[in-house]
């Protein structure tokens, strides 16, 4: 009963595993399909992104270079006309804030300019912010050198105008005046703090700065001034982050890889970007004197939808698996319970084949069985059969049920005189036989003689009287007969003690 219990929780339950083995599968299979699809679109996205930002600075680049051609090609009287045009240059620009001509004065240029600059704002003077130390004003540049002042900055307002009259005497704004002579490019500069928030050194530095060189209409190779254009930076990058961050979350960062910028080389990086991890694209992007690498970082692998996806796929399996494995329990259990009657019948029907229905005893079927059996095995036994006298008297005297009632107290007798592990038989009718390992003939003869007496002095009560039997016994010990041939033996062993007279044992000789 309990391996059928056992079988079917084992059956039930292998169902569920298994089940729940091809959900996770199914679900672990669709999850590497959205990770790799994510992927894809992130990928897509970075280089989208990319493309845009680069955009958006070739834009800028090229306006600014308009500033620059304004000097190039209008006649130096006319260069007052900038500020209509920087105007304009800057409005269609959304990071560039300022645009500034940078004229060049010699030392010996220099007091006829500041006259004339003096003319239009009257507290005119020139400064400089030399590396690590405080704004200085007048003249101090080496070795006799021209200066680069901001003689015109526009849009025109007072954060700009405090700028006027600035040059640059760093070594960084000299080497790209170098290399602007000897390539005439436009030069990007590294990340810088912008003049417009201030000349504290804990600003953050948000800007870069766009050199547009100017030279001479007659000879170009003379640099006659610089136009800045000057960019805010965190306008690009907020922008980057506005148009990535909507859908995935996503983290940015941009480093400039250009000469000057290995000090502080991070251009933009957005707030959670130290703290984040997760799956990571670099892009470049190319400027014409250096490049900005830009790392995007996917730090959610796969959206909320997709999570609900696989959560549906999850619980639908499981749902599955748990119908599954009740049908399969059901089933067990029936089949079981099918088994288990069929298991009892069959006992049952063997039981009938092998007992008589009437005493209990053996039946003739179950001593074929044993005959065969131990005449297969080669035993030694004796076969003793035995028959009720005059059995037929009983039977018409108290009726068949009194008939009945007498071949079951000779049954219960003679079961109470039996040798242990001697099978009794009921052959049919009033004739009975026992297979007995008595083999030695004299204590047969005392065996039989036992069983004749107790049946002789047992009486059953029939009818309200009391009456007893009598048996005639005949008996043969095995030597090498077959089945048939010891049965033939006993019996006639059995006639002859009918004949000698009834109620005795004849044993063959
Ligand atoms: P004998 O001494 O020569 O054996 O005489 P008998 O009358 O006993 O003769 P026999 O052994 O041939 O008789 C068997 C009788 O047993 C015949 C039948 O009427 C009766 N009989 C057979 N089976 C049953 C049974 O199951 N119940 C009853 N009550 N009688 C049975
Ligand atoms: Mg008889």
């Amino acid at each position: 009963m309990k391996t059928k219990l056992d079988r079917k929780w084992l059956y039930s339950a292998v169902v569920f595993g298994l089940t729940m083995l091809v959900t996770f599968f199914v679900a672990f299979y669709s999850y590497q399909m959205q990770l790799n699809y994510g992927k894809r679109l992130f990928e897509s996205l970075a280089e989208r992104q990319t493309q845009i930002l680069k955009e958006f600075i070739d834009n800028d680049l090229d306006q600014i270079g308009t500033g620059a051609n304004f000097f190039y090609s209008v006649d130096p009287q006319q260069w007052s006309q900038f500020g209509t045009f920087a105007d304009q240059v800057i409005a269609s620009s959304q990071t560039l804030i300022t645009l500034q001509w940078m004229q060049k004065v010699s030392k010996q240029e220099l007091p006829k300019f500041m006259t004339e600059m003096r003319q239009l704002h009257p507290h005119f003077d020139i400064y400089t912010i030399p590396k690590d130390q405080p704004l200085t004003y007048g003249y101090h540049m080496p070795n006799d050198e021209p200066i680069f002042v901001a003689r015109d900055i526009y849009p025109v307002n007072p954060i700009n105008n405090k700028v006027l009259g600035f040059y640059d005497v760093r070594m960084r704004f000299q080497l790209m005046l170098d290399n602007m002579r000897v390539h005439h490019q436009v030069t990007v500069s590294d990340k810088v703090r912008l003049l417009q928030d201030g000349l504290r050194h804990d600003i953050k530095k948000d800007g870069i700065l766009v050199y547009h060189p100017v030279f001479d209409r007659h000879n170009n190779q003379e640099l006659v001034g610089v136009v800045i254009g000057v960019i805010r930076t965190s306008h690009y990058f907020n922008g980057l982050m506005t148009r990535t961050a909507a859908k995935t979350q996503l983290e940015v960062r941009v480093v400039d890889l250009g000469f000057e910028a290995d000090d502080d080389p991070v251009l933009f990086e957005s707030k959670n970007w130290q703290q984040s991890d997760g799956y990571e694209i670099n892009t470049i992007i190319e400027l014409p004197n250096r490049k900005w690498s830009i790392s995007f970082r996917l730090t959610e692998d796969i959206t909320v939808n997709d999570q609900l996806v696989l959560a549906a796929i999850t619980s639908g399996g499981f749902v599955i698996a748990i119908l599954l494995s009740y049908i399969v329990f059901l089933q067990v259990r029936a089949q079981s319970h099918l088994e288990s009657l069929l298991q009892t019948r069959t006992e049952e029907l063997r039981f009938l084949v092998n007992h008589d229905p009437l005493t209990g005893l053996l039946s003739r079927h179950a001593y074929n069985e044993l005959m065969e059996q131990i005449i297969a095995n080669d035993q030694r036994f004796s076969l003793i059969g035995f028959d009720i006298d005059k059995f037929k008297l009983f039977n018409d005297f108290y009726g068949h049920p009194g008939g009945d009632q007498m071949l079951c107290h000779v049954a219960e007798t003679i079961k109470g005189c039996l040798q242990q592990g001697d099978d009794f038989v009921r052959l049919g009718g009033d004739e009975f036989c026992i297979i007995s390992s008595v083999v030695e003939r004299d204590e047969l003869k005392r065996y039989l003689e036992r069983i004749r007496l107790a049946m002789c002095e047992n009486m059953v009560t029939i009818n309200g009287q009391c009456v007893t039997c009598t048996l005639s016994i005949g008996a043969a010990i095995r030597r090498d007969e077959d089945a048939e041939q010891i049965l033939q033996l006993a019996d006639t062993q059995l006639y002859n003690s009918k004949k000698a007279g009834r109620n005795r044992v004849t044993i063959a000789e």
